[in-house]
């Protein structure tokens, strides 16, 4: 028997607590008992998502949120600005495009970012921009966009400022209001703990005042349908139940550890992942602010990442992720958010020194554990 682990950048384990929630009867939407569910779920996202604006969950996964933040706020013809410095700024671009909407590109090299002055200059040269859009986490290579320095750009302008935090809402701090983020969103199976099939949307004053105007077609998404549903405690369409039941839960165990405290938690995760496998001298493949939801590697040279991936699964029966696109074979790609606790780092990094032994590479055992432990000793 191996047991198994999931240990992905997404979906992520779901905690007992959460799949006991889950396996409840089966309730009605449209009835008292959704409505005092709901009641719950909408303040606790609130306080999640650090806004007084209501958060509009959608059955849908995370692309369906970012598809609905474009439809919502922007018109063919619009030009918006994006951040692409990997396959999910790639997937901003791609909605973009296919909706008739103009993109200028702020393109990185994969494992780079993009400074916020960089932003601040594309403004100043091409009027009119209605939008930035960026991701927060960029999980296909494990960096951190530098969201509050591009919401310092776009705050007190007309240009709003678009968030993908899938991989980021409760992983990092993403203060929405504080920061100025005008339209946030995010999925439910990464920092959030659940299955994958609910995804946010929180929008501000001026992501509200955009939808007013915006012109794209849009039915299922139609967030000013589905705000006045939300305000009443109701779903415009049926809820993804199960999910929003899982949530109440998750959103409990958030407010009982404290929102800054997860935020700390991923911190020491990040840090002991990225020491222990710094410590078998390899290379991280972030080279700007990583991440702290996944570690991205560079895999050693001579080895396909996609052999890491593979001998993780066959001999330990842990899921981790290769690289998305032309970083295939070159990066495989270890989670720890959402329900990860210091030991599931031991149990990746111990996993790597045995995978990275079985493919012939020079392993000093313990080494990763080691530095991993170093970190988890100090005194926060
Ligand atoms: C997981 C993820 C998404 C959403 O992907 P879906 O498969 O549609 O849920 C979007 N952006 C980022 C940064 C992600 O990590």
């Amino acid at each position: 028997m191996k047991k198994y682990q999931l240990m992905a950048p997404g979906p992520t384990p779901v905690p007992s607590e959460v799949l006991l929630a889950m396996a409840q009867p089966m309730i009605h939407h449209r009835t008292p008992q959704y409505e005092t569910l709901f009641v719950e779920v909408r303040a606790g996202l609130k306080k999640v998502f650090q806004t007084e604006a209501d958060v509009l969950p959608l059955a849908c996964s995370g692309t369906g949120a970012m598809e609905a933040a474009v439809v919502n706020t922007l018109s063919a013809g619009d030009t918006v600005a994006a951040i692409r410095a990997g396959k999910f700024g790639d997937r901003w671009v791609e909605i973009c495009r296919a909706y008739g909407v103009n993109v200028v590109e702020l393109a990185a090299p994969f494992g780079h970012s993009v400074p916020a002055e960089r932003v601040a200059e594309t403004l100043r040269t091409h009027k009119g921009v209605k939008a930035v859009l960026t991701q927060h986490s960029e999980s296909s290579t494990g960096v951190l966009h530098d969201v509050r320095g591009y919401a310092a750009v776009t705050r007190g302008t007309d240009t709003m400022l678009i968030v993908d935090a899938v991989s980021s809402l409760g992983i990092a701090d993403l203060p929405m209001d504080a920061w100025g983020a005008d339209l946030v969103v995010s999925g439910s199976q990464k920092g959030l703990m659940l299955p994958p099939g609910v995804a946010f949307c929180a929008l501000g004053e001026k992501a509200w005042a955009a939808a007013k105007t915006s012109t794209l077609p849009k039915y299922y998404f139609n967030l000013a349908e589905e705000r006045k549903a939300v305000v009443k405690n109701e779903a415009h369409f049926t809820p993804a139940v199960s999910i929003i039941v899982g949530l109440r839960e998750v959103l409990r165990m958030i407010e009982t550890e404290g929102l800054r405290n997860v935020f700390k938690r991923h911190d020491r995760l990040a840090r002991a992942t990225r020491a222990g496998v710094e410590a078998l001298g390899l290379e991280l493949f972030a080279k700007a602010t990583p991440s702290p939801a996944l570690t991205a590697v560079a895999a050693p040279k001579g080895v396909d990442s996609e052999k890491v991936v593979a001998a993780y699964s066959k001999t330990h029966n842990i899921t981790i992720a290769g690289g998305q696109g032309e970083m295939k074979g070159k990066v495989f790609r270890l989670g720890h958010m959402g329900y990860a606790a210091e030991f599931d780092v031991i149990v990746a990094l111990a996993a790597l020194e045995q995978v990275l032994s079985d493919l012939g590479q020079p392993v000093d055992f313990g080494a990763s554990i080691g530095a991993a432990q170093k970190i988890f000793a100090e005194k926060s």
